[in-house]
């Protein structure tokens, strides 16, 4: 591969600002700002036409929206000997037909006044690429079309179908990008006229990497694939009294009430849970640990370990909250988060409220469903007076697939291997993705659904997503390139 044209391609993509413009990001924007707005999604759509000839050439594209690029890759050899060769097949469900690979080329808003650098000038110093972005996540979409395009050029064919689905508002919840391509690929698969739609064998989308000293205790890097999802979902609690002057305060103020509603709610957190997933990674951990001070990652110890956590996961659960109750990494892995976001009251000093408002942000551990939530939020507040309000819009979690939870199953072999080839220092373990992705709403499409971004990512690395001065070191950007070359090699 040719570095510095990978390394023009990347920055070219970087320059097309498909940040959401902030005079559309209320409810109504009129219908010129919106089609400003979907100006440079289009750019991109067109430039990774232009920028990836060969890949284009083999591949067909569609483009359902502004918000929706798709790609499908044709595969070379018979179904009988490669498509759905790792699929499961279940009774009702149709054959999974390929791979699909999700990325986002949408990114979050700047504020350019505290950048160091122009967040859209793709500046590179020092090793690293500098840009909104960079990491989350035009790198990795980037590198697919790398991968795809040089093995094209190479002469190689998958022997089954890899699809791309790219989506321009996954910052934006994927409302119109992913969801309205989950639902073409559900209607447009070739038994769509017995009712049912396309399935894939699995799904790979953003999220975990691999981690170097993020979690206390171990050194040794780890390959952390997300295979479950949590939950999202935004309360609204408000309580209303009469506005007045502030010289005569009510007895009892509304923000006493909200006050209290907050408090009982942070004294009754969610109830820990030990899911399968979770206990996999607490004995993979424990042997990496053990490993790390001399002895073996001996599999069959893991495997028992796994066993007992799982049958003593109710009086395991809150042990390990115990243990590990100064770390909100672990914690998230536990429960049902609620992180408090925003407080309201008047406008001014000296005038009460009509209304104090306050918004609590969960991330719900399955199987916890957003109106069991509700029903647990307001018993935990248990006042009549303070209202609650779903805030935008609220998503289930996604489960794992339980062969994923235990190691295997669909996809789990060329997942690791391609990951294998290109950190061969890493030990792969399971993990569940705190944050939302695009791919959950893909979860009735597959058997079994990878959230992984495939570079070395240090805690101080990972801080610079969403965040000022976003950027990707080039080591990391090459990285993915040989992980997504890798993974398609074997598919
Ligand atoms: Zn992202």
């Amino acid at each position: 591969m040719e570095k510095e044209g990978a390394i023009e391609r990347f920055r070219r993509a970087i320059r097309i600002r498909t940040d959401w413009p902030e005079n559309v990001r209320g409810d109504n924007p009129s219908a010129e700002a919106l089609e400003a707005a979907e100006g440079p999604l289009r750019a991109f759509q067109d430039f990774l036409d232009k920028a990836y000839p060969c890949f284009s050439r083999v591949a067909e594209r569609r483009v359902l929206s502004p918000y929706s690029l798709v790609y499908r890759w044709p595969g070379g050899a018979s179904s009988e000997d490669s498509g759905g060769k790792e699929g499961q097949k279940t009774a009702d469900a149709p054959e999974p037909e390929g791979v699909l690979i999700l990325a986002h080329y949408d990114v979050v808003p700047v504020e350019a006044d505290k950048w160091s650098t122009d967040p859209f000038g793709a500046e590179v110093k020092e090793g690293f690429m500098y840009g909104r972005g960079t990491q989350d996540m035009k790198g990795s979409l980037i590198a697919v079309m790398e991968a795809a395009e040089e093995l094209v050029i190479r002469g190689f064919r998958p022997r089954q179908d890899i699809w791309f689905a790219f989506g321009g508002d996954e910052e934006r919840s994927g409302l119109q990008g992913a969801r309205n391509t989950a639902a073409w690929f559900a209607g447009s698969g070739r038994s769509q006229g017995c009712g049912q739609g396309r399935r894939f064998s699995w799904v790979l989308d953003e999220g975990s990497s691999v981690t170097i000293n993020q979690i206390r205790g171990i050194s040794t890097p780890l390959a952390l694939f997300g295979i479950e999802e949590k939950g999202f979902l935004s309360l609204e609690l408000a309580v209303d009294q009469k506005p007045g002057h502030s010289s005569r305060p009510p007895r009892v103020q509304a923000a006493v009430l909200l006050a209290r509603a907050l408090l009982r709610i942070s004294r009754r957190p969610f109830p820990a849970r030990l899911s399968p997933v979770v206990a996999a990674l607490f004995s993979l951990l424990a042997g990496v640990r053990s490993r790390e001070r001399g002895g073996a990652l001996r599999p069959r110890a893991v495997a028992f370990r796994t066993r007992l956590l799982n049958i003593l996961a109710p009086l395991a659960a809150p042990i390990l909250t115990f243990t590990f109750r100064r770390d909100p990494q672990f914690l998230a892995l536990l429960h049902t988060t609620v992180a408090m976001t925003q407080l309201e009251g008047s406008a001014a000093d000296n005038v009460m409220p009509s209304r104090v408002r306050a918004v609590i942000n969960l991330r719900l551990l399955a199987p916890w469903t957003v109106d069991d939530a509700i029903n647990y939020i307001t018993w935990a507040v248990g006042d009549e007076r303070v209202k609650l309000r779903i805030l935008g819009s609220a998503f289930p979690p996604v489960p794992a697939c339980p062969e994923h939870g235990r190691m295997a199953g669909p996809g789990w072999d060329t997942m690791t291997k391609a990951a294998a080839a290109v950190f061969p220092d890493a030990i792969p373990l399971p993990f569940i993705m705190t944050a939302a992705t695009d791919s959950r709403h893909y979860r009735d499409l597959a058997g079994g659904i990878f959230r992984f971004s495939p570079m070395r990512l240090s805690p101080a690395d990972m801080s610079s997503v969403h965040g000022h001065d976003e950027r990707i070191s080039l080591e990391n950007f090459f990285l993915a390139i040989r992980f997504y070359t890798a993974l398609f090699e074997l598919l």
